[in-house]
């Protein structure tokens, strides 16, 4: 099967792999008719993490089930399935409680919980920018789709990731209705965020970034956009606030933020969110940071430490939530809202290309390229 292999740092072709294939009695296979790029898997593409050479990535899928395992039982074949980019046992302490984005058992390193396609230390699965796609557990991991599938394909493939995870991050932060709300990041995720806000009536929603396509995203779903390369995003934020600062704020940038002049500080957004949260406010963060970066700008972000100003977010008396979404959490009522025409979060999509444009699609998407906002692949052969 033709699939997108990591050669190395900035480089990714389309190759011939051996085709994915049903390994246990609980696996579903799909065939992949929809799968996009997403900001982490440019983590990986920059070399920053230690993904592996001769990979397959692809963690945001969507497809037709076309063979199942011997024991798989709710999910039949010809189903039309989205995938949560986190792989979930169903049966461990943390999957029973909801959190699948920590699963104790799938990932055989005994040190990490949780797994994923595609993703570094996220353990051994394959991604999905595949023709094919092996789902361990898949009667637990995938979601159905209802008639409309082929109709909002578009829509649904953003409930495998980014819009569960925008939706996190509102969480981790305790986003109620009224509430001002900020986003650092208006990439992918931070888009989803904003609109998370928006769809759970927050009064007011901020976003910052730097690029104009995104900002002008933002603003067509009434999001205010908040550009820092104009000047300071946290001025800004205070002035629009009443200089109280927003209720809420949402980290969505991760360890590879850089300024307007394309400098990296690790610890840029987290000390400009504890500046332009209110005191009491809650910050959820869901942009990647990792325990280790040996590619970092500094001795202490290689070990994947920051300075963080704790005094200033302790004498707030703000909290924190982070890490990755539990998609399975969120998956089904976010499908149930594209379903009832209640989201559409499709609007961010940017480019829908053929598998075989992946790597010129890497190329536009990892340059910030003024258009390339989302990408998603599609298989040459639909089912
Ligand atoms: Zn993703
Ligand atoms: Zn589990």
């Amino acid at each position: 099967m033709k699939a997108v292999v990591y050669n190395g740092p900035r480089d990714v072709s389309v190759k011939d792999v051996p085709d994915a294939k049903i390994e246990r009695p609980t696996d579903v296979l799909v065939k992949i008719t929809s799968t996009n790029i997403c900001g982490s898997d440019l983590h990986m593409y920059e070399g920053r993490t230690n993904f592996e050479k001769g990979r397959v990535f692809g963690h945001e899928n969507l497809g037709k089930v076309v063979e199942i395992g011997s024991a798989v039982d709710r999910i039949k074949i010809g189903d039309m399935v989205c995938l949560p980019f986190n792989i979930g046992c169903g049966f461990c302490r943390n999957c029973e409680s909801g959190l699948t984005a920590f699963c104790l058992t799938v990932n055989p390193d005994p040190k990490m919980a949780g797994a994923a396609y595609g993703f570094a230390g996220m353990g051994p699965f394959n991604g999905g920018q595949a023709e094919y796609l092996r789902v361990p557990y898949g009667d637990f991991n995938c979601l159905k789709l209802p008639e409309d599938a082929l109709e909002k394909e578009d829509d649904y493939v953003m409930v495998s990731d980014i819009f569960p995870t925008g939706w996190h991050a509102t969480e981790l932060a305790g986003v109620q209705p009224s509430d001002s709300v900020v986003v650092y990041g208006a990439g992918p995720v931070g888009l989803m965020a904003a609109y998370s806000a928006t769809l759970k009536n927050a009064s007011q929603v901020m976003i910052v970034d730097r690029h104009p396509d995104r900002l002008r995203l933002a603003e067509q779903i009434g999001v205010i956009p908040i550009d820092d390369s104009k000047s300071d995003p946290v001025e800004q934020v205070l002035a629009m606030t009443n200089g109280r600062g927003a209720d809420k704020g949402c980290e969505c940038v991760g360890y590879q933020a850089h300024d307007p002049q394309g400098h990296e500080h690790p610890n840029m957004t987290m000390n400009n969110l504890v500046k332009s949260v209110k005191f009491t406010g809650g910050i959820g963060v869901v942009g990647i940071f990792l325990p280790q970066d040996p590619g970092g700008p500094d001795q202490l972000s290689k070990q994947g430490e920051i300075p963080f100003d704790m005094g200033l977010f302790w004498i707030k008396g703000q909290h924190i939530g982070t890490g990755q979404a539990n998609v399975k959490d969120y998956n089904r009522q976010l499908r149930d809202l594209i379903h009832a025409d209640k989201a559409k979060p499709s609007f961010i999509v940017s480019h829908r290309l053929p598998l075989d444009k992946a790597s010129e699609a890497y190329q536009h998407f990892d340059a910030r390229d003024d258009g390339w906002t989302k990408v998603v692949l599609k298989s040459s052969h639909t089912p």
